[in-house]
């Protein structure tokens, strides 16, 4: 075994990695990469099919950003945003602001402000701190805070309303956020209680009374948009409490970690209203959906090629911004350095940030704060990433991405495995079933998802599964004939886990 393969089988405990399983095989050690390749120790290739876990958006070792750090490099590394502005963190949260702007009427309600941390869990509690403060604020109830010594009556406690099945983050309010049940009930002593509500999933929903079909479930679902009518009602019922929600949170057009499931067209519109006319903020968190991953456009073909490529700079960054809402706090991280460093930050309006002015002793202070926050090597790299995502190469190539991996995913649908093929933008999840037909799930003993990734590492295409859900995110870089391999990858390892017997008889046959 490598040195290195050893030395992380002695020292290293690995994120949510149950390590008895690690330990039984060697690891592949990942020393340098270029582009979509990630190389190991032993010189083998891979291609990065999930772009290290959803962070990577250029490719790696891309020279503008490298360039970019080691300019900042050769400036300073880090200062503390306690007591001082630096050059990179300053121009950045301009040009955040600028990419994040609708070109709203109502200058009150645009994102103006922001707020850096260090990745996308501390994002999320950024703005789960600010909103309620805020509301405690502008609803009048920190004197009422104040006169029961500290203790908030329950029923004046801000309260919040996210989604069945939401992945916010593991820090602690992150996870009160999240309704995943298994962290739930790892934690659930510890967390604070908050309030859920029907997530769309057309593939699996109980509303849903169409028949499996060989495309996205999304196209052919019969149903009365019950899962917003189930979102109405749970506002209405908070009202009458006397306690309206202070914040509906949500990841915009799909659920990241709830297994890549996208919301059908129509559906973050309809909510967001309701969730505003019941004067809730909206929280949208867009650590996985920023910065292009969910595509220019819904739906692309030739004619909207021609379109981008007319106008590159009507291209959104932002799933929100996509669909024309602004949120009140808007959560980005993993790609926003281009997916090299570690940053974060939670852009606010500036209603939210005038709730926090006051004289120094009022102790109106927004307490919140990291070490790093506003580090000038992540803003630098960030800057960067920012500038290639806007140039008309960039934009027209994930438009092209884009195309491309919808067509490679159709050659998915003659595996019977398959159950559903989900695609956003630049984001696709493929739920694989026992039987396509009955939408029968692995069981979790099977380790569908998992299996089907190991075959596809001996393919060379790494990614990780969600469940029985496997994830291709590819690295916006990616050329038509490395897509092609990473979906043959996964056909291949799909076909190999469930039907090698089956091929084995056709082979002898
Ligand atoms: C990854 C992710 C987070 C957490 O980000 P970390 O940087 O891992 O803390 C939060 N929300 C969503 C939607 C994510 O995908």
């Amino acid at each position: 075994m490598n040195h290195l393969a050893k030395l992380d089988r002695k020292f290293v405990w690995h994120p949510f990695t149950q390590m008895r399983d690690w330990l039984r095989g060697e690891p592949i050690v990942i020393v340098s990469a270029k582009g979509v390749v990630l190389c190991d120790v032993r010189g083998k290739e891979y291609l990065d099919a999930n772009s290290s876990i959803w962070t990577n958006l250029h490719g790696h070792q891309h020279s503008k950003i490298n360039s970019a750090i080691s300019r900042q490099l050769k400036k300073i590394a880090h200062s503390s945003a306690l007591g001082f502005a630096n050059e990179p963190a300053s121009v950045l949260a301009k040009n955040l602001v600028n990419a994040a702007d609708l070109k709203l009427e109502n200058k009150n309600s645009k994102l103006s402000k922001v707020f850096y941390s260090d990745d996308g869990s501390t994002a999320l509690e950024v703005a789960l701190k600010l909103a309620y403060q805020f509301t405690l604020r502008t609803r009048g109830w920190s004197s009422a805070f104040r006169l029961s010594g500290n203790k908030l009556k329950p029923e004046l406690q801000p309260k919040f309303l996210s989604l069945e099945g939401a992945y916010h983050g593991d820090t602690i309010g992150a996870v009160s956020l999240g309704h995943i049940n298994l962290f739930h009930k790892a934690y659930g002593g510890m967390l604070f209680r908050t309030d859920k509500v029907m997530a769309p999933y057309c593939y699996r929903c109980p509303f849903n009374r169409a028949q499996p079909e060989r495309n996205d479930a999304r196209k052919y679902r019969k149903c009365n948009w019950e899962c917003v009518g189930l979102v109405e009602k749970k506002f209405l019922a908070q009202n009458k409490k006397g306690n309206p929600y202070a914040a509906f949170v949500f990841e915009p057009l799909l659920q990241g970690a709830a297994g890549l499931i996208p919301q059908p067209s129509g559906w973050l519109g309809q909510v967001t209203e309701i969730a505003r006319n019941h004067g809730a903020l909206l929280i949208a968190d867009e650590v996985m959906t920023g910065f292009g991953r969910t595509g220019v456009t819904c739906h692309v073909d030739d004619k909207a090629i021609a379109n981008v490529a007319k106008n590159p700079a009507a291209a959104k960054l932002f799933a929100t911004g996509r669909v024309g809402i602004t949120p009140d706090f808007l959560c980005v991280a993993k790609g926003l350095t281009g997916g090299y460093l570690p940053m974060a930050a939670t852009l606010t309006t500036q209603k939210v940030f005038d709730a926090f002015l006051g004289e120094y002793e009022e102790f109106k202070t927004f307490f919140h704060g990291h070490s790093f926050t506003g580090n000038q090597l992540g803003a630098a790299a960030s800057l960067a990433s920012l500038e290639i995502l806007q140039t008309k190469q960039s934009v027209l190539q994930r438009t092209r991405l884009q195309k491309w991996l919808h067509e490679e995913l159709q050659s998915l649908w003659v595996l019977p495995n398959v159950g559903d093929i989900r695609q956003v933008g630049l984001v696709a999840g493929i739920e694989l079933v026992k039987n396509w037909q009955t939408r029968e799930p692995f069981t979790l003993s099977e380790r569908a998802g998992i299996r089907v990734c190991e075959a596809m590492a001996k393919r060379g295409v790494l990614t990780r599964p969600i469940g029985n859900v496997i994830a291709i995110l590819p690295p916006y870089c990616t050329t038509q004939t490395q897509l092609r391999k990473m979906i043959s990858a996964l056909a291949e390892s799909i076909d190999e886990c469930f039907h090698q017997s089956a091929n084995k008889k056709r082979r002898q046959k």
